[in-house]
């Protein structure tokens, strides 16, 4: 771990053991299988996948709230992995969380004082202190007046206040990292832009690292700088987010750039083919790569029994995938090919 490194993650592995008749174990759902990543301080990575990825498993990992079943996490040096008591703990105040329901993630019986207090007086905050700190983070999620909100229950609220008043609720123990899990995808649209905004602001003004995550690549140009690819439980390609929709190595990263709805998303590449077929199982994932049963540059008796290590075809950006190994070049082909 490095000295501008805020989060480390090193082959993490979140298996969920899945057991018939209540006793007799029957297989695991890998749900995280061997993930690495670094995030400096005051960065913000975005990890995009479809649903079933694993991205919900990894973010629950990352705050705490599952245990790993292997592999290791640091945060700001502190070792995450097995955390419990006052290591727990530090987690829950240094973690923010932004869940993808705001409604659902919120208390229906609390009004926004308790809901924003709540952590506070969990975690000891100075009560004299805690006032000014309401009031700070109902101003940073632009609730304001306050005096309009503090007395108000989450249902008198509308979707987009519910979740300003979440990342409100996610800032007030002041974190070193925020992970938000699908923030916007229950928004209106007219409001999603506004809430990533937002929470592109409120990461620069606390120097906050962040981890997006969302199914929805069309986004991920309004917030952050990198962009990782999530397919079957694994980080199939890491890089800067333009570089990654200039340029998607990953068939499966090429195949992805169709979610992109935005007509005017600035030098987005369409790609017309999505590739046919289903995510695969996470219980009995096929062996080698696990998009090969979908991937149209398929190799025979490689891509079905290896499993591709990360190549590093242009620098920086990193490819799990055998058309980019040594020799191979990227004739897999890049968006301009397939397009
Ligand atoms: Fe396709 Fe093979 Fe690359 Fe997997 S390793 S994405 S099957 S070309």
């Amino acid at each position: 771990m490095t000295e501008g490194t805020l989060l480390s993650v090193r082959n993490l592995r979140t298996w969920y053991e899945l057991r018939k008749w209540g006793f007799l174990r029957a297989g695991y759902v890998r749900a995280v299988d061997g993930v690495s990543f670094d995030l400096g301080r005051r960065e913000a990575v975005t990890i995009v996948g479809e649903s079933g990825s694993g991205k919900t498993t990894l973010a629950k990992t990352l705050l705490g709230l599952v245990a790993p079943t292997d592999g290791e996490m640091d945060v700001a040096g502190r070792r995450l992995d097995g955390a419990k008591g006052k290591a727990l703990s530090w987690i829950r105040s240094n973690v923010g969380f932004v869940q993808q329901d705001p409604y659902g993630a919120l208390p229906p019986f609390m009004n926004v004082r308790r809901i924003l207090s709540e952590p506070l007086d969990i975690h000891k905050v100075a009560k004299h202190e805690r006032e000014q700190r309401i009031r700070d983070v109902l101003k940073e999620v632009r609730l304001i007046p306050a005096e309009d909100y503090l007395h108000k229950y989450p249902h008198m609220l509308s979707g987009g206040q519910q979740q300003r008043l979440v990342i409100a609720r996610s800032l007030v123990l002041d974190p070193k990292l925020i992970v938000a899990d699908e923030p916007v995808s229950m928004l209106d649209a007219s409001v999603r832009v506004e809430v990533l905004q937002l929470l592109r602001n409120v990461q620069e003004e606390h120097e906050l690292g962040v981890i997006y995550i969302t199914h929805d690549l069309s986004t991920v140009r309004y917030f952050s700088e990198f962009a990782f690819v999530m397919y079957a439980a694994k980080l199939v390609e890491k890089a800067e987010v333009k570089e990654l929709i200039h340029n998607p190595l990953h068939p499966y990263s090429q195949a992805l750039l169709t979610a992109i709805s935005d007509p005017d998303a600035e030098n987005a590449k369409i790609i017309k083919e999505v590739p046919a077929g289903e995510p695969p199982s996470l219980v009995h994932p096929p062996p080698g790569c696990r998009f090969h049963p979908r991937c149209k540059h398929f190799m025979d008796g490689l891509c079905d029994v290896e499993e591709p290590p990360a190549f590093v075809p242009v620098s920086g950006h990193e490819v799990e995938c055998w058309l980019y190994r040594e020799g191979e070049g990227a004739q897999g082909g890049t968006s301009e090919e397939s397009a």
